[in-house]
């Protein structure tokens, strides 16, 4: 052993995973054990799982799998996150040797599993502090306000597998957006499991747009700030208003709806009231002109009828979002829609998946070319070959667009580009003249 022993930690699934793989590795570092590029440099191998569903678990072992294939004599390995906390014996029986499981309402205990497995040296002095609760990828940084979910929607394994709701303290979110805000973050990402929910089990009502106050007069400096993951019904009067007040928050709000038909909503136990849904949409419309609105569905679902199905493609055709993602539905043992029938054959999940998305890029390109020859804040993220990549407020990272720009633009700055062309999903543009704003009015005519 070295004297610095080293870790590989891998991150798969959703960004709350990814700030817990933060966090696990900002303690073994306090620890003395030393980050590895490489799985070979490293004493202990350690997989941040997802368990959400069958194609997540698959993957999750997959990954260990090779990892613990490939192993050299002496390595441990540890599963950690969603899975492990969810089926930790399922798990230890597909992966035989995994030397430790580690569920995700526990990964601050990843120090004392590792000092199990592999000792550090007795020099080494442990660091102190709050450990971030965000993960920053390049200039943009997830930030997680709540942990759980006290819903209980009928398909979903999230409450199982992460218990209920836990918001963060209020001070303890800005003093992680001020640590942000210090490194040069350009973009801070609310995260839970659902952000409308912040705050309920602190006793805070509309805990969300309170929240959102107090954070852009913690960190002014942070020119974009954005929300995922919104409840219907939970989008209230207030937070809309607080939206629409602050320049630094992005007009962008993600809803995920799941469907439109009352029948299929009540079955997944889910707010079911269509008309309410559209008021929603109307008034962040009405106070966000510029509103991109994001969503979520899945297909079938136990007992979904064709004639349930063409009542989402109408919803989907009369809403027009600014963008969608389709799921399939997955038979989780333990969720309340265990006890249904998984009585949609898959080809006809898929098929319907097709349709659905089908629809939605003839919308998306439709909105896309709108945009041409308007002008676009951009975030850039990548450069090469002659070639910027980045995101104006209407893209989230890895879910949305991205916005191609030929000529090579500084990495991590915000820059005016002039839109020429559209793509399904993506956009093309050129440097327009002047500095990117901070303030509303990210679309505007140039
Ligand atoms: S609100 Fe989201 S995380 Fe919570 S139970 Fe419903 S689908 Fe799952």
């Amino acid at each position: 052993m070295t004297s610095s022993p080293g870790f590989y930690l891998v991150s798969l699934g959703c960004p709350k995973n990814l700030v817990d793989s933060e966090g696990m590795a900002t303690l073994l570092r306090r620890a003395g054990y030393l980050p590895a590029d490489r799985p070979e440099e490293a004493d202990l191998l350690i997989v941040n799982t997802c368990g959400f569903i069958a194609p997540a678990r698959e993957e999750s072992q997959a990954v260990l799998r090779e990892l613990a294939q490939a192993r050299r004599r002496g390595q441990k390995i540890i599963a950690a996150g969603c899975y492990a906390q969810r089926s930790p014996d399922e798990l230890a029986a597909a992966i035989p040797g995994l030397d430790g499981l580690l569920g995700t309402r526990r990964w601050m205990e990843i120090v004392s599993l590792a000092r199990r497995l592999v000792p550090t040296p007795p020099h080494v002095a442990e660091g102190r502090g709050e450990v971030l609760r965000a993960a920053v990828q390049g200039s943009s940084a997830y930030l997680k306000v709540a942990d759980g979910c006290r819903r209980s929607c009928a398909f979903c394994a999230i409450p199982l597998i992460k218990g209920t709701a836990v918001s963060r303290p209020l001070e303890a979110i800005l003093a992680d957006a001020r640590r942000l805000a210090e490194r040069g973050v350009q973009e801070i990402i609310l995260i839970a499991q659902d952000t409308s929910d912040y705050g309920f089990d602190l006793g805070l009502r509309d805990g969300l747009a309170l929240l959102l106050d107090e954070l852009v007069a913690a960190v002014p400096q942070v020119p974009w700030i954005r929300v995922m993951y919104a409840f219907p019904g939970r989008v209230t009067a207030h937070l809309i208003e607080t939206l629409a007040r602050h320049p630094q928050i992005l007009p962008y709000i993600d809803i995920p709806l799941q469907h439109a038909h009352p029948a299929v909503l009540r079955r997944m136990r889910r707010p079911s009231d269509v008309e309410e849904m559209r008021r929603t949409i109307r008034r962040l419309r009405a106070a966000l002109p510029d509103v991109a609105i994001r969503t979520t569905f899945l297909v079938g679902f136990p007992g979904e009828t064709e004639e349930e199905f063409q009542t989402l493609l109408d919803f989907v055709a009369e809403m027009e979002f600014d963008r969608a993602g389709v799921f399939t539905y997955s038979h989780e043992d333990g969720t309340p829609a265990y006890a249904l029938p998984d009585d949609v054959p898959e080809e006809v999940k898929a098929e319907r998946r097709e349709r659905l998305m089908e629809l939605q890029q003839g919308i998306s390109l439709r909105k896309n070319q709108a945009l041409i020859g308007r002008r676009l804040d951009v975030l850039v993220e990548g450069v090469g070959d002659g070639l910027s990549v980045g995101r104006s407020y209407r893209d989230a990272p890895e879910i949305d667009g991205l916005v191609l720009v030929p000529t090579e633009l500084p990495v991590g700055e915000i820059v005016p580009v002039r839109i020429t062309a559209a793509l399904e999903y993506d956009l093309v543009g050129e440097l327009a003249a002047g500095r990117g704003r901070r303030q509303r009015a990210p679309a505007s005519p140039q």
